[in-house]
């Protein structure tokens, strides 16, 4: 199998040739590495592979097949973001201060894929512990957009969605707290699905943001992403968050859907200046695109949505500032050298040394907004505009199906542009925090390329909580009829 035919291949393709006994999980894999070793050098996506235990898991992969076994992963090879615990395999955040820090157990995304038959091959980028919209935050590379790389991929999960776009990869796993998923994939190209809160454990995925951290995939079809939710999602003993709902055959439900009848609706707040004329008149065309093949568009009010970013930066730092105070020097990764002469200057130099510009910033503003005199100004207040969100959410989704709107307010920018400015990066993530303050699902797909310079944009759909089943029938509808 050749390296370059990974670009084009998607998920259910490979499973229908592996089915079918066109290739083997080993050579797919091998072809996955090829591809890595040929195209990795100017993008930057993949930050370690373990080639010997991902071509041995291929092989008992294909050891399965041979025994009967037939599903939709198995051998699969899945790039993994930096962030979840795969055993034996580094698990940096790409941060320093998880340097040479190695998981001893798997994370329950790892594990199903792995019950799936999946192969986590290879780890990627991101913004250290997710915190970032450019992947500019790693403390070890700078990963490139494929589409134009002298631009960034979008972040967290810019990796992720670089390896996919870069035909590195058939899929990857990202994480999402509030659009790390989404904008990477509308940046490159790829679909990218955040699902609802509750949906998919986030044991062995290091936190962020406990009450707004998702796992999704970033592939390049729907039909894919719907392949992947149906491997990862449902109820885990280890995480008390994920709902003991049952679990859709995601994929099964694809099938037959339509725009016809769908009741779409198209927020005002998310249409306002300030966003790229391009990107708006993408995502107005996608729209209407709809609504021409019989879908109900109407206009809805979210008229809390001003109120989102300010809400997002207080409970996501405040939420961030509690989960990183694991990280002493002690228990995880490094320890810096010379430590001084009293556990308080181990934890501080440490930290100091360890931690990037930006997850610092994160953490004293998180402090600050947890602490006694500020507490009820700050974190208390967030608490209930964050309901008032959620709110418009429900009362929109009791008159419409779903919502469509912008990922981002632009497509993805040069290298450099916002990595000292972190107010205009905080302002990026407008149209993609509200659905995690919420805990609805939602997605990225492709509507579009910029005429001047050719860069990928997404349209966003977002689902009621729960109503992937929904949301995903949209999207494979919109693709079927956006032909991209
Ligand atoms: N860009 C947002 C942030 O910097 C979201 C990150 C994420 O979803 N992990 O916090």
């Amino acid at each position: 199998m050749r390296s370059d035919e990974i670009s084009g291949m998607t998920v259910a393709a490979a499973a229908d040739a592996m089915r079918a006994g066109k290739f083997s999980s080993e050579e797919l894999v091998r072809a996955v590495f090829d591809a890595i070793d040929e195209r990795d050098g100017l993008i930057g996506a993949y930050l370690t592979v373990d080639r010997d235990g991902a071509l041995k898991e291929a092989k008992t992969a294909d050891a399965r097949r041979r025994a009967g076994e037939s599903g939709d992963l198995l051998g699969i090879p899945v790039a993994m973001k930096d962030i979840f615990n795969v055993k034996n395999q580094p698990c940096t955040c790409a941060s320093k201060i998880l340097k040479g820090y190695i998981a001893p157990y798997d994370a329950t995304v790892t594990a199903k894929l792995r019950t799936a038959g999946a192969v986590p091959a290879g780890r990627v980028n991101m913004d250290e512990f997710a915190m970032g919209t450019s992947t500019e935050h790693s403390a070890f590379k700078i990963t490139h957009n494929p589409a134009a790389l002298d631009r960034v991929p979008g972040g967290s999960s810019g990796g992720s969605a670089a390896a996919v776009a870069g035909g590195m990869a058939l899929a990857s796993l990202g994480t999402d707290t509030g659009g790390s998923i989404r904008q990477p994939a509308s940046f490159c190209g790829c679909v990218g699905l955040k699902p609802s809160y509750g949906r998919v454990s986030r044991y062995g995925v290091t936190a962020f943001a406990s009450s707004l951290d998702q796992v999704g995939p970033i592939t390049k079809t729907v039909e894919d992403a719907a392949i992947i939710l149906g491997a990862i999602a449902g109820a885990d003993s280890r995480d008390q968050t994920v709902l003991d709902k049952p679990v859709p055959n995601y994929r099964a439900e694809l099938r037959g859907a339509s725009l016809k009848g769908l009741r779409i609706g198209v927020p005002d707040e998310y249409f306002v200046d300030g966003t790229d004329p391009e990107v708006m008149s993408l995502v107005r065309g996608a729209i209407d695109k709809c609504e021409n093949a019989g879908a109900q568009v109407s206009r809805i009010s979210l008229p809390h949505t001003r109120y989102a970013i300010a809400v997002y930066y207080i409970c996501a730092t405040a939420e961030a500032s509690a989960n990183l105070a694991r990280f002493d020097g002690i228990r995880y990764g490094a320890r810096c050298a010379d430590a001084g002469s009293s556990l308080q200057s181990l934890y501080d130099r440490t930290r100091t040394e360890g931690f990037g510009k930006e997850v610092k910033r994160r953490i004293i503003l998180g402090t600050y907004v947890l602490s006694s005199g500020y507490y009820d100004a700050y974190y208390s207040r967030a608490l209930k505009a964050r309901t008032l969100i959620r709110r418009d959410f429900e009362k929109a989704f009791s008159e419409c199906d779903v919502i469509m709107a912008p990922v981002a307010p632009t497509p993805a920018y040069k290298l450099n542009s916002t990595v000292n400015d972190p107010l205009k990066s905080y302002l990026g993530d407008v149209f993609t925090v509200p659905a995690n303050l919420a805990g609805i699902c939602g997605i990225s797909i492709p509507c579009g390329r910029t005429a001047a310079d050719g860069l990928p944009v997404g349209l966003q759909i977002l689902g009621p909580a729960f109503g992937e089943t929904v949301l995903l029938r949209a999207a494979k509808a919109c693709e079927t009829e956006f032909g991209l």
